[in-house]
């Protein structure tokens, strides 16, 4: 398998490169205005990636005009693809009226209250421009409600890009510590090593080990921060279980519990929080909410939320921001949401999960090993013979293997996630499914054929 793998990398990789010479040639100049050409590092892959020109409905135009049916969405953004009309229509008439203003704006309202009847768990919301802000804030609102600063989150979640959580995200199995008890890990330079030491790494579907964690250190936790389905470890599913034990042992203990709805939201119609039916105190949401527009929000329970409020006085918390709420994220949001009605989830999900057996007989019939994780219309790839419940699962995967499949895939008008993860949007229908096992199919046997 390693020399065919080698030379499949040589193949792929001459002809990714005679497909994108636009790409090669913009990510040369970039280089000299932006490190590494671009502002978002999650984006990156070899030998280059590929620079897109537009997007179509489930389909996506790079800059050297190939047409790649894309299973990415931006990374979980566009639960309805590129450019639905009812979302279009719906900025379209917000541009002309403004696109930020010096106070609130009916938008708001009308999409918070969208918000809180549709996720169980959340009685009062508030908008931010990202995930990250709205994990921030969350976070904040845990400290500040409990008196106490330590957190606990899972062993390969991503929350966003604050010190806070940007600890365990990837860890090298020599850093990882032990399964049961993970070490705190910084994810990058420049955190200040008092901000990864008050970080309790939890690990993930591992009931008995997370709660002896937990409750070892009830008394300094504020808050035990986890994706449902873990998100950038690979789209892998929280078994009920754990989310279970999660609640049991936080909520006796006077923990918050965070969700951070920003990918699995679209699991169900109120969330994966509906689908599991445990709730969380406070939920974060991102990515889809916003329609393609950057948008993000945190909500969860009145008697947090209240510390937000500053119609008495000073806030316990302050939460400015120039471009919170803004209409244009209020309007795609709410069509956004709107369209995605519980009829809808229930077609993208069945289509995801023929989907996710399709795959795995597709590598099962090469001959090549691998886990298929997800949930609702999420999607991961993990080219391991080992079951996958946990970050420390994907560790011994082919990494090297997975890139070959992704530029194989995009050679033949494919685009997922080079990570390994994908999913679907409503404007995928029998047809794109088809064309993307058809292709997979053309990938692995280049892959297994000498
Ligand atoms: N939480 C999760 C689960 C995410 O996947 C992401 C983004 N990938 C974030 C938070 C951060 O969101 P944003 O990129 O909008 O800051």
């Amino acid at each position: 398998m390693t020399t065919q793998a080698i030379s499949l990398t040589t193949r792929e990789e001459e002809q990714y490169h005679r497909r994108t010479p636009n790409s090669r040639r913009f990510f040369t100049e970039a280089r000299e205005y932006m490190p590494g050409g671009d502002s978002r590092s999650t984006l990156f892959y070899r030998p280059y990636p590929a620079v897109i020109d537009r997007g179509e409905g489930c389909a996506v135009v790079d800059i050297d005009g190939n047409r790649l049916l894309d299973l990415t969405g931006n990374h979980s953004s566009l639960v309805h693809g590129y450019g639905h009309p009812r979302v279009l229509s719906a900025v379209e008439r917000q541009l002309r009226k403004g696109t930020c203003f010096p106070g609130s704006s009916e938008p708001q309202l009308e999409f918070a209250r969208l918000l809180c009847r549709r996720i169980p768990s959340v009685q009062r919301v508030r908008f931010t421009n990202s995930g990250t802000e709205a994990t921030l804030n969350a976070i904040r609102a845990a400290r500040a409600f409990t008196h106490r600063t330590r957190i606990a989150k899972v062993e390969g979640g991503y929350h966003g890009s604050t010190d806070d959580v940007m600890v365990s995200i990837q860890p090298s199995e020599g850093e990882a510590g032990s399964r049961a008890r993970p070490t705190a890990t910084a994810h990058a330079l420049g955190l200040p090593p008092e901000v990864v030491g008050n970080i309790t790494v939890l690990p993930f579907n591992d009931v008995h080990g997370a709660r002896a964690l937990i409750e070892a250190q009830g008394n300094e936790l504020a808050a035990v921060l986890v994706e449902p389905v873990l998100g950038s470890a690979g789209m892998i599913p929280a078994e009920r279980s754990y989310l279970e034990m999660l609640r049991g042992v936080t909520q006796p203990l006077g923990i918050v519990l965070i969700f951070d709805e920003v990918v699995s939201f679209r699991v169900a119609y109120g969330g994966a929080q509906d689908y599991f039916g445990v709730l969380p105190d406070l939920t974060c949401l991102g990515k889809l909410i916003g329609g393609g527009f950057p948008l993000g929000a945190f909500g969860g329970r009145e008697d947090i939320m209240a510390m937000f409020d500053p119609s008495q006085g000073r806030p316990a918390i302050p939460h400015p921001g120039s471009h919170n709420a803004n209409p244009i994220g209020m309007v795609a949001g709410a069509a956004t949401l709107e369209l995605l009605d519980k009829a809808m989830l229930e077609r993208l999900n069945g289509l995801a999960g023929g989907l996710r057996d399709s795959v795995a007989s597709a590598f099962l019939e090469a001959g090549i090993p691998v886990q298929v994780t997800g949930l609702g219309s999420l999607f991961g790839l993990h080219l391991t013979d080992r079951p996958v419940r946990c970050y420390r699962d994907t560790l011994g995967s082919r990494a090297d293997l997975r890139h070959q499949i992704f530029l194989g895939l995009y050679n033949e008008g494919i685009l997922i996630d080079p990570r390994g993860v994908g999913n679907i949007s409503t404007s995928i229908h029998e047809a794109e499914i088809a064309q993307f096992l058809g292709s997979l199919k053309q990938v692995l046997a280049r892959v297994t054929v000498t």
